[in-house]
């Protein structure tokens, strides 16, 4: 593995959407060059070269928001994929099986990642941990030469999660909120949270972590952030894509 310079370090926001819209992706985070996480935004928000350097892929869960791009990067070079057995299989079974795209799945290799594994990933440490969801999904902490950062698949309101999160005592942690809180009962029956759920993130959490929110539907995206905002939360900022920092 190269050795990753100290300015790939970076955390990238490619897409954040809950559902694509005019202008906007969905989910997928780059860590340095090599590294995303979903691959919302893989290949279609991306140039061909930066699509190309992406080594490696740490997938949540199988739904298309979180998967759409993989299957346009298949036969572009060298590519890892890591995840539950039961996201690889829903992937390759139903995204590669050769009815919706060229069953290209043989130009990568695919990595079964175990709830609660720990692992090395693209010069990356990544613990994980199940999320509550409608299928299996994970969340990621990763860290780096003392670097940490948390990434939450999507998820409801789950003791455990925001537990197992605070206990990896990371500056920062991206958190889906999808819904306003007027449709709390559609998100809690889809896996997804409303704003008033991050009062128990940040409760968990406590104030020195940094919350970034992603996820959140356009259909209602004006209210849902209205509602952010109106929790007053001085270290939660809702992500938007392109947004990137230093990690
Ligand atoms: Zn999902
Ligand atoms: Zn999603």
């Amino acid at each position: 593995m190269p050795a990753v310079r100290e300015n790939q370090a970076q955390f990238r926001a490619l897409g954040v959407s809950g559902a694509p819209a005019a202008g906007r992706l969905t989910t997928c985070f780059a860590l340095g060059d090599g590294l995303v996480v979903d691959t919302g935004a893989l290949v279609h928000g991306q140039a061909p070269a930066e699509s190309a350097a992406v080594t490696d892929i740490l997938l949540s869960h199988s739904h298309l928001d979180h998967t759409l791009g993989l299957p346009f990067r298949l036969g572009h070079g060298e590519l890892r994929v890591w995840g539950l057995k039961e996201t690889l299989d829903a992937v390759r079974q139903h995204l590669l099986g050769g009815d919706i795209w060229p069953d290209l799945s043989a130009t990568a290799s695919w990595n079964e990642v175990q709830a609660g594994a720990e692992l090395e990933v693209a010069g990356w440490k990544v613990h994980t941990h199940r999320c509550s969801h409608t299928v299996p999904c994970l969340a990621f902490a990763l860290e780096r030469g003392g670097r940490k950062l948390v990434i939450v698949g999507d998820t409801r309101v789950d003791e455990g999660l925001m537990t197992w999160v605070a206990s990896q005592e990371a500056p920062a942690c991206v958190v889906e909120c999808s819904f306003p809180d007027r449709v709390s009962d559609v998100a809690v029956r889809f896996g997804h949270q409303t704003p008033r759920d991050l009062r128990s993130w940040r409760a968990a959490l406590g104030s020195d972590t940094r919350m970034y929110v992603t996820h959140v539907k356009p259909s209602a995206r004006d209210e849902t952030l209205g509602e952010c905002r109106a929790l007053q939360d001085a270290g939660l900022t809702v992500l938007e894509q392109g947004d990137a920092f230093p990690l």
